[in-house]
């Protein structure tokens, strides 16, 4: 399950931050994840509070932010709603439209003590 491996990556970037901000413990942390991104939430929140522990974060209220999928056609410029079975426009029927958003996994906000 690579959600644990992103899960962890996700602690990580928190912990560095506090620690260079001289936190003592992250209260909360708010991340971003694309709904193209072939990120479960569920999955980061299930593994979270296991990840967390013996860690700055252990104790922290996890926050996630969901970020539709949208895209955009190169050919007729159409903007619309896209999951990870759309590759065509729905418009005009081109080939792969271009992801403009979507693909989100980042740390976006963090209460530390
Ligand atoms: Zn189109």
């Amino acid at each position: 399950m690579h959600e644990v491996a992103i899960t962890q990556s996700i602690i990580d970037i928190c912990e560095e931050t506090a620690r260079h901000q001289g936190a003592m413990a992250v209260r909360g942390v708010t991340v971003e994840i694309g709904e193209l991104s072939g990120v479960v939430p569920e999955a980061v929140e299930f593994c979270f509070e296991a990840c967390s522990r013996g860690t700055l974060l252990e104790g922290a209220t996890l926050a996630i932010r969901r970020i539709p999928g949208r895209g955009r056609c190169n050919a007729c410029m159409e903007e619309f709603p896209m999951d990870s079975q759309t590759f065509t426009c729905p418009a005009c029927g081109e080939f792969a439209p271009r992801r403009i958003s979507g693909e989100e996994l980042s740390v976006k906000e963090m209460e530390i003590d």
